[in-house]
């Protein structure tokens, strides 16, 4: 099993490792998150000596996650030093923590689960069974909600639960399509004082670091499924 080094701290921009499997490149542990839940894959180099080894796609391999590299002359037991591509990074934490925000304040409002999500670097989506609505009248308060609670400021923190108790908190389990991982324990991230969801990505420290959102549009996708597009406003963007 590889130790999930962003489940503790999603700051970690490099660390130190050991070669267990040479073949997928597996590490003892890692930063580098891999493609899931909507979430794209890290990037970023893994150095062993001299040689900087560029990381092209990271994926889960069961409880293992593999470091696909586009040249590779590393061997088990090699020690190595992995660096993350943190603006990547950085940009899908604001845009995670955002999603948690604005499927919240769907769902509060319309009564509307998530069938879908993508995250990317320039905009993301999530999908909605959007029943009821006006599209113009949703799509400004989506913008104005989340903006006023992203101005506010709140602490997203995130930590281990039984499983029962997680999946007592409503609405925890968000995405009805995702699978839970298995195991005794669930973790959950909370925006403080307003949502809680289970959830095994990464996100920013504080709701203020995501600075503004502004939605794209609203489209349909299908009878009940509508694709709500947006991106992230202000410097850095
Ligand atoms: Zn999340």
């Amino acid at each position: 099993m590889t130790e999930k080094l962003y489940l503790a701290d999603s700051y970690l921009k490099d660390f130190t490792a050991k070669v267990v499997e040479a073949e997928g490149i597996i590490l003892d542990r890692t930063a580098f998150y891999p493609a899931s839940g909507g979430q794209p894959a890290d990037l970023g180099k893994l150095f062993h000596g001299d040689e900087g080894l560029d990381v092209v796609h990271v994926e889960k391999s069961g409880d293992k996650i593999a470091h696909i590299l586009k040249e590779s002359s590393l061997e088990m037991g090699n020690e190595v030093i992995g660096k993350i591509d943190w603006d990547r990074r950085y940009k899908f934490m604001r845009f995670h923590t955002s999603m948690h925000l604005i499927s919240t304040i769907v769902l509060q409002k319309y009564n509307s689960f998530i069938t879908g999500n993508q995250i990317g670097l320039e905009k993301s989506r999530i999908d909605f069974n959007l029943r009821d609505y006006d599209k113009e009248e949703l799509l400004s308060y989506v913008d104005e909600h989340a903006n006023n609670l992203i101005k506010k400021g709140a602490e997203v923190k995130s930590y281990f639960l039984d499983r029962e108790e997680a999946l007592n908190i409503p609405f925890a389990k968000r995405l009805k399509t995702d699978s839970l991982p298995p195991g005794e324990k669930l973790r959950i991230v909370e925006i403080e004082g307003f949502d809680r969801e289970i959830c095994g990505g990464t996100h920013v420290r504080n709701l203020s670091e995501v600075k503004e959102i502004e939605t794209l549009g609203l489209r349909s996708k299908g009878k009940d499924n509508k694709r709500l597009e947006f991106t992230l406003k202000g410097k850095d963007r």
